[in-house]
């Protein structure tokens, strides 16, 4: 049998395997400043690491490990004071911090105000762009809407409905006005008694007002030559002056044209030099009554009218002057032209008259 070979290891501490090493007990160094405990010496190192009598009973700072250490009043405070130094730094360093969060703060605040701010005028203006564009789509609809119900309107005559009785007078006029001014805005036909071509006075078949002008449609020239019949369009843009009289007894349009469209009227009516007659129109002549174009109306020119014209004119020519006559002025204008020789003008206005029975 050979001895089993045991292994040279020994776990148990010092003690264990001698009892002579037994600890010595020992009692804490700051026992003088209050600390009960006794412990072995080899823990003592341990002990005193976390000892909470090493600290000054009344400062709370270190103090040695004999009772000579034990501080002086004077100690104290000095160390207090020292401490209450340390801490007013802090604390202004903390004041300091805080205000210039604080800074921050309100400047980030001011900022997001200001940034609110554009925003929501910059929403604003994108509504009123919203509602300048459905307000226009709205006119142009009404306005295709009241073409076709004129049209229709002698037809399809409905009986008003209840709920329409119910709105207010205010809300109906409101409507009403609406609907008139756009169907005024665009183009509207105008029920002409007679235009005057300076002393020229003939009956054109129509004359229809447009976005950028006077379409006067069929004007017989003064040759006597029925089968040539013209077209003119007088556009805003050549206009000098326009002259306005909405006096019912006598509703006009008195417009003085520019060059170009002088010259047009003078070749193509024979009304220039070209006058078989003594007819003459002619924007440049010391004589008033050759110098306008007066369209004389069978209706009464209402204000919204007016307005929406001027409007219309001074938007597309700032150039042109317009203004309103009274009705003694009309007459005058009106007057001049028929001041011509009786034989002349009768002779054509009969001509003129049979030209346009024929044609209706
Ligand atoms: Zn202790
Ligand atoms: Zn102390």
């Amino acid at each position: 049998m050979h001895a089993k070979s045991v292994p040279n290891v020994d776990n148990r501490s010092p003690q264990e395997r001698d009892p002579r090493l037994q600890s010595t007990i020992i009692i804490c160094d700051f026992e003088w400043n209050g600390c009960p405990e006794a412990v072995a010496l080899e823990s003592m190192s341990t002990h005193v690491k976390t000892c909470e009598h090493k600290k000054c009973k009344k400062c709370g700072h270190s103090v040695g490990q004999t009772p000579e250490d034990r501080h002086t009043d004077d100690v104290c405070i000095k160390l207090l004071l020292k401490d209450s130094n340390e801490l007013n730094e802090k604390l202004q360093n903390l004041q300091n911090n805080y205000k210039s969060v604080e800074n921050d703060k309100n400047l980030l605040t001011k900022q997001m105000k200001e940034m609110k701010e554009n925003a929501s005028e910059m929403d604003v203006k994108y509504r009123e762009l919203e509602a300048k564009h459905q307000n226009l789509k709205e006119s142009m609809d009404s306005v295709s809407k009241s073409n076709i119900k004129q049209k229709h309107e002698s037809v399809d005559s409905k009986p008003v409905e209840t709920n329409t009785v119910d709105k207010t007078a205010d809300e109906m006029k409101t409507i009403e006005d609406n609907v008139k001014q756009t169907a005024h805005r665009l183009r509207d036909t105008l029920h002409v008694q007679y235009i005057l071509f300076g002393t020229y006075r003939t009956v054109p078949k129509s004359v229809e007002l447009y976005e950028d002008g006077i379409q006067i449609t069929d004007i017989q020239p003064n040759n006597g030559n029925r089968k040539f019949k013209y077209d003119f369009i007088l556009q805003f843009n050549d206009m000098q002056r326009l002259a306005i009289c909405t006096d019912p007894s006598l509703p006009l349009l008195c417009i003085k044209p520019v060059e170009d469209y002088n010259r047009m009227v003078q070749k193509g009516l024979h009304l220039g030099s070209n006058s078989p007659n003594g007819l003459r129109f002619d924007i440049n002549s010391y004589d008033t009554s050759e110098q306008n174009i007066v369209i004389v109306l069978k209706e009464r020119i209402s204000d919204e009218f007016v307005v929406l014209l001027s409007d219309q004119l001074k938007r597309l020519n700032r150039r042109c002057n317009c203004h309103l006559i009274g009705l003694a002025d009309a007459q005058v204008v009106v007057s001049t032209n028929v001041s011509e020789p009786q034989t002349t003008r009768t002779s054509i206005d009969n001509i003129i008259e049979s030209v346009v029975s024929e044609h209706w």
